[in-house]
């Protein structure tokens, strides 16, 4: 785990008076390692560890942070993962069946064409963007074979 993305973590919780402790350190690990959006169940899968009750607490401090982004399902759980300030810009396919959420990326010419499209909406109803977000939402390959 590189350091710097702890440093930014503890800096960025520092600004609303929080302690990066290391209960929220292996959060933070386990959401950096992962590669896709997880679910607290998985969490605690991933980090037998960490007790129930303080990752809730810790996912709401980490993302009141911006440190973490939770991606809303129609789902029983909502699903965390690191905010794109400590990643790359990407996407999600969401699978409204069984609620898997799997990353994905674009062309950089692909974003160029949506940044540019989208930026002509927003100045049309007076918004400064600052990013976007696009989700494909849809049934997963396991769940079309059942
Ligand atoms: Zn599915
Ligand atoms: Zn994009």
């Amino acid at each position: 785990m590189p350091d710097d993305l702890h440093d930014a973590a503890a800096l960025r919780l520092r600004r609303i008076s929080q302690r990066y402790t290391g209960g929220r350190r292996a959060l933070v690990g386990v959401l950096a390692g992962s590669g896709r959006p997880l679910s607290i169940p998985e969490v605690l899968e991933r980090d037998p560890s960490l007790a129930e009750s303080s990752v809730y607490r810790n996912l709401a401090v980490l993302e009141q942070a911006g440190v973490v982004a939770r991606i809303v399902t129609n789902h029983d759980h909502n699903r965390y993962e690191l905010s794109e300030r400590f990643g790359e810009h990407h996407h999600h396919l969401v699978c409204t069946n069984c609620g898997e959420i799997s990353d994905f990326t674009l062309p950089a010419a692909v974003e160029q064409a949506l940044d540019t499209a989208l930026e002509r909406v927003a100045r049309r109803a007076g918004y400064r963007p600052d990013t976007h977000r696009l989700d494909v939402v849809g049934t997963c390959a396991t769940c079309q074979h059942e």
